[in-house]
């Protein structure tokens, strides 16, 4: 007897809503993107218990037909391709046919619709069966799920607590808006409105609906195109910094995607700006040529693939913090009254959890666990950067700790400099501009070699040595498990020879995904540091003086290699108020 037979189609659409709908949220997201498929210009989502109980999704789009409304929900049944052919160039957000059916597969449907001719149609599913009949005219479509789960319980019990769902369908909601800023979306949990967007397709505007005026107004505009894609969207400035990856928001085509490399570029690209564990915040829009992308690598869509990522890399890396550099970026002290009460500290609401926004210039009480996991965030330092200030020039007054120098600036108030950091900085950008002018190479003024561990000499492979000749280092064998540096960089020697090619060598044998930009960030980093002098070490006035000359000669003077400040504004104002002098 023959022990292969062909699954129920009931079942192999439970199969694939294993894949598609694994929780609320990937519902919301399904069904928000066949009413974006379907042109709604307004698009309205309530959930209910989170969505355990009810997930209704209206649209203003165009609706289907009573014959489509049933087809809908066969496995394998779409509008949005035909043929092969048009699997390379899709410009819809579904194409798999999968979602109607899986979803129906977990729960009850009832999907009303019409065209806005003849009459609407109301399809009510239910355990596989199918119940039609006749709904009101009005165009577009309302799905309703209901009892999400309820015959998959190993399912049901993976959900998390309502609290994390809604989260996670919040989000969801953000990126899809963020995405369509051309369609406007009202959000409910339980009756209550989270947000809503205007669909005046301003991306701005959105990134305001959704993140309330403060963030808004914290962003940065960027653009950036070639013959093969177009980026453009907001960046926001170094003080929005997140403890999360949360916000890196990237969109490609109008699908909210993750993009590993995509994601690391733009963290790498904020390396000057902010703290190594921190975050930026950013939107960006990335328009690719659809033929140039591979959406089909997974069910859910929510990675993707495409040619052209180097150059798309390339262009972050160096667009990025030109478009961030461009304000000028001080760090400055603010002091908190004492007097505050929490909950005016904290600009968001604490059931909402969509207005995620502390307020930038007071100190945030660490998250207590009833605050929704986005709002988490605390800012960098108790301070601000204010970018309307230039500074120009700075005297200096004194060492502290022979770690600070005290300087008075044109505008009162005083600041504080870390000696070490600014240096860092001076040095850093120093080696910046010798790495970027031609790598002229000579050999090396006392013979280096380099010797490896017998893990190493494995490691040592010709893509290793490819990426050192990249920054001018060429070796040959010396012995069994010992090389010679043959040529190095000249401006080199003006340093450490020795110390920059081990730091090279170590960096490219112990990291793996290592490329060229990221290595010359890398040791241009800890080269600057290494030849930095450091916190106790006694400066003279005049050696302070000429720090601080050199450090505001830079193109980012107020952050070093690492993100971290370098300058520290105390102003007359927070002064004047802390000694309660008169008129403030
Ligand atoms: P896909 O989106 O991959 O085509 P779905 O199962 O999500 O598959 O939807 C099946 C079909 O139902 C779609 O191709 C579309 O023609 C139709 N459809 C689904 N939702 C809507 C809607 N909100 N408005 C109009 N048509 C819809
Ligand atoms: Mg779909």
């Amino acid at each position: 007897m023959s022990k292969i037979h062909i699954l129920e189609n009931s079942l192999a659409n439970m199969i694939a809503a294993g894949e598609v709908v694994e929780r609320p949220s990937s519902v919301v997201k399904e069904l928000v993107e066949n009413s974006i498929d379907a042109h709604a210009h307004n698009i309205q989502v309530s959930l209910f218990e989170a969505g355990r109980k009810k997930i209704v999704v209206e649209d203003d789009g165009e609706g289907m037909d009573r014959e489509d409304a049933v087809l809908a929900f066969k496995r394998h049944a779409t509008s949005k391709i035909a043929t092969s052919y048009d699997l390379f160039k899709i410009k819809t957000l579904g194409f798999r046919g999968e979602a109607l059916p899986s979803i129906a597969s977990v729960s009850r449907v009832t999907l009303t619709t019409s065209t806005g001719s003849g009459v609407g149609t109301e399809v009510v599913i239910e355990d596989d069966e199918l119940a039609v009949k006749d709904a009101p005219l009005r165009q577009g479509t309302i799905v309703s799920v209901e009892e999400l789960f309820y015959n998959t319980p190993a399912r049901l019990k993976y959900l998390k607590a309502d609290f994390t769902e809604n989260s996670n369908s919040i989000e969801m909601m953000c990126r899809l808006a963020l995405a369509h800023p051309e369609v406007s979306f009202t959000f409910y949990i339980d009756e209550r409105k989270q947000f809503q967007t205007t669909g005046r397709g301003e991306l701005l505007e959105v990134i305001k609906d959704i993140y309330g005026h403060d963030v808004a107004k914290k962003m940065v505009p960027f653009h950036f195109s070639n013959a093969d894609f177009a980026i453009s969207g907001y960046l926001g400035k170094p003080e929005l910094a997140k403890a999360s990856r949360y916000f890196i928001i990237t969109l490609l085509n109008g699908r909210n995607v993750y993009m590993p490399k995509v994601q690391t570029s733009i963290i790498e690209s904020y390396h000057d700006f902010i703290p190594p564990t921190r975050f930026p915040f950013v939107v960006l829009s990335f328009q690719i040529e659809p033929a140039l992308v591979d959406v089909n690598v997974h069910p859910s869509k929510k990675e993707v693939r495409f040619s052209k990522e180097a150059d798309l890399r390339l262009a972050l890396l160096q667009n990025i913090p030109l478009a961030l550099r461009e304000k000028n970026l001080v760090t400055e002290i603010a002091v908190a009254p004492k007097t505050e009460k929490i909950s005016e500290q904290m600009n968001f609401d604490l059931d909402l959890g969509t207005k995620t926004e502390p307020m930038p210039t007071r100190p945030i009480p660490q998250a207590s666990q009833d605050i929704h996991p986005l709002a988490e965030d605390v800012p960098a330092f108790n301070a601000y950067v204010a970018p309307e200030k230039t500074l120009t020039s700075l005297r200096a007054v004194a060492q502290l700790q022979l770690t600070y120098i005290i300087a008075e600036g044109p505008d009162g108030g005083f600041y504080l400099i870390d000696q070490h950091a600014a240096n860092e900085r001076i040095n850093y950008e120093k080696l910046q501009r010798l790495f970027n002018r031609d790598l002229v190479v000579t050999e090396p003024l006392i013979p280096i070699v380099i010797t490896l561990s017998p893990s190493e000499v494995t490691l040592f492979s010709e893509t290793k040595m490819a990426l050192l000749r990249a920054v001018g280092l060429e070796f040959e064998p010396f012995g069994v498990n010992a090389y010679k540096v043959t040529q190095i960089p000249v401006w080199a020697k003006e340093y450490d020879e020795k110390a920059y090619v081990d730091e090279l060598v170590y960096e490219v044998l112990h990291e793996d995904r290592l490329d060229i930009p990221k290595l010359r960030t890398h040791v241009i980093a800890t080269m600057s540091c290494k030849r930095s002098v450091k916190a106790n070490d006694r400066l003279s006035l005049a050696d302070m003086q000429y720090l601080l000359d050199t450090l505001l000669k830079c193109d980012n003077p107020h952050a070093c290699p690492h993100g971290r400040p370098t300058i520290i504004h105390f102003n007359k104002y927070e002064l004047e108020k802390m000694f309660k002098r008169t008129g403030v």
